[in-house]
């Protein structure tokens, strides 16, 4: 689907969403009957060729094509070590524990402030709580803010993800408004969260 001239999407099983920007791939679905859906995208924004993966976390139903993707497209990885190197989830079932066992190959840590040649910049944020190693990207120029887990958008608000699914939640909880605010202070216009849809910000109460 495509929400603006930039930015095409699409939704998994777990209604999670998955984005691809200037070539760069977010996230990577669920299952592997998402690879179906990130390919028809490909196919929909007219690319060939995929510049990178960016993982927002290493959940799996955010990550689980990624290993495929990248060997297949020949194309590196990008997300937080915490996530990815050092930690093994309790509930992750495959990356994170993957790359415990079998370092990815094509794979490189990202962490704050490092810039994505995405559109006109597009800066890594940490924001740990929903996992350790979650990560947002902010694009300064472009009014988007990509939250992976790290908010979601629910009944035209922001808010925390729950809980239970935090793996740390005073952290998340801290990054939750960490990002509100930076959306609201710097007035960006777009939203891209890792469930349900994107939002434009004007539609949130
Ligand atoms: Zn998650
Ligand atoms: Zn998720």
């Amino acid at each position: 689907m495509k929400f603006d001239d930039r930015i095409h999407w699409d939704r998994g099983m777990m209604l999670n969403c998955f984005y691809l920007i200037d070539g760069w791939l977010v996230d990577t679905g669920a299952l592997p009957r998402d690879m179906g859906k990130i390919m028809r995208l490909m196919k929909e924004a007219e690319i060939d060729k995929l510049e990178g993966i960016v993982l927002t976390h290493s959940h799996p139903d955010h990550a689980a094509n990624a290993r495929m993707i990248s060997a297949t497209e020949g194309v590196r990885i990008y997300g937080h070590k915490f996530d990815f190197i050092e930690e093994r989830h309790w509930y992750c079932v495959n990356l994170a524990e993957y790359a415990e066992f079998h370092p990815l190959e094509n794979y490189k840590h990202v962490d704050c402030d490092y810039r994505f040649p995405i559109l006109g910049g597009a800066k890594v944020l940490h924001v740990p709580g929903h996992t350790r190693g979650s990560i947002a990207i902010e694009f300064e120029d472009d009014g988007i803010m990509i939250t992976g887990d790290a908010l979601q958008v629910k009944n035209g608000r922001l808010v925390k993800p729950p809980s239970l699914l935090n793996e740390r939640d005073d952290s998340a909880e801290k990054s939750f408004n960490r990002l509100a605010r930076i959306i609201q202070e710097k007035g960006y216009d777009t939203v891209l969260p890792g469930h349900r849809k994107p939002v434009h910000t004007y539609e949130l109460s």
